[in-house]
């Protein structure tokens, strides 16, 4: 059985071969914050991985696979500490909420490094960076479309400008078994969890698979056969297994959001082959008169397009990554 511990996971001394689960309370102002983790020490020890999913409580592939993996990774087969955060955002997941916090409507994907002294969502991210990234050393976090998002399966990592982050977060990235590679600048990007991280020192990645409110089978699977891929890559798992071929990557990521409230009709599917000033879609009012064509800048392939019939000013509506 596990022991099981309040605090955080790296308060504690390296136990070979041990398996402790326990809940971070984060510090929050009269609002129960509890992030669940599970702490596995292999059989000797080495480096750290953290693994989130979670961290928008309604994307259930990763969720899905970090609760499996807790109760099966193998203590034996790897050197070092693994960390499973399975569900970082425990008050999305219980609320079935897309994109934000229900209980300050923030995105806590938006939200890292965080703050001690912000909202809930900020006073989320701080812990999740202080207590489990910062010491890793390398992260993943687990995404997939929202509830209302289409997504093609796809890795980020961010290119900071100091090789030896960027240079083994484009490694994670490459090993990962996910095909489509999109590096993300730093710039305005801050205060997503892995660009974060990487600003903060730690290599990481963003992997992306499945969505709209349903885990499948197959999407479990990618996730876990790539968290292996990172341990064998970090060099704390020596199985023999080889690891996927480096891949080719997109340029960048043109990332679409509406201009108006109203209705939203995607004329894209994720995955779909996008030319320059294709039609990707329409906003119009709630009396049915278009109010925007939004035309495709550049060409390039569709990784995530929004679902919902309804739209808010600013909500992200597609992305597509540039070759
Ligand atoms: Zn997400």
């Amino acid at each position: 059985m596990f022991d099981r511990i309040i605090g955080a996971p790296f308060d504690r001394s390296f136990t070979p071969g041990s398996r402790r689960c326990g809940i971070l309370h984060a510090g929050t102002q009269g609002q129960p914050c509890e992030i669940p983790w599970i702490r596995i020490d292999g059989r000797a020890d080495g480096r750290s991985l953290v693994v989130t999913a979670g961290v928008h409580g309604a994307e259930y592939p990763g969720i899905e696979a970090l609760v499996r993996l807790s109760g099966t990774l193998d203590p034996t087969s790897f050197t070092g500490t693994v960390v499973l955060v399975p569900i970082a955002n425990l008050s999305a997941f219980e609320g079935r909420s897309a994109f934000v916090t229900p209980v300050d409507g923030r995105n806590l994907n938006r939200s890292f490094p965080g703050s001690p002294d912000g909202s809930y969502t900020e006073r989320l991210a701080h812990s999740l960076s202080e207590e489990f990234v910062s010491p890793a050393d390398a992260y993943v976090d687990l995404h997939s479309g929202d509830l209302v998002e289409a997504l093609h399966p796809f890795v980020s990592y961010c290119m900071t400008g100091h090789t030896d982050v960027d240079t083994m977060s484009r490694s994670l990235a490459h090993c990962f078994g996910i095909e489509t590679i999109i590096p993300f600048a730093s710039k305005g990007r801050e205060g997503l969890s892995h660009v974060a991280a990487a600003l903060g020192g730690t290599p990481s990645l963003l992997a992306e698979i499945g969505g709209q409110g349903v885990w499948r089978e197959h999407e479990v699977a990618v996730f876990l056969a790539g968290i292996s891929n990172v341990l064998r890559t970090t060099g704390m798992s020596d199985d023999t297994l080889p690891v996927p071929p480096p891949r080719d990557e997109y340029s960048g990521l043109d990332w679409y959001t509406s201009a108006a409230t109203g209705l939203w009709r995607p004329q894209i599917s994720a995955g779909e082959i996008v030319v320059k000033g294709q039609t990707i879609g329409t906003v119009s009012d709630y009396f049915g008169d278009t109010v925007k064509l939004v035309a495709a800048d550049h060409g390039g392939m569709c990784i995530f397009v929004l679902t919902a019939l309804s739209v808010r000013k600013d909500d992200a509506i597609a992305g597509i990554a540039l070759p």
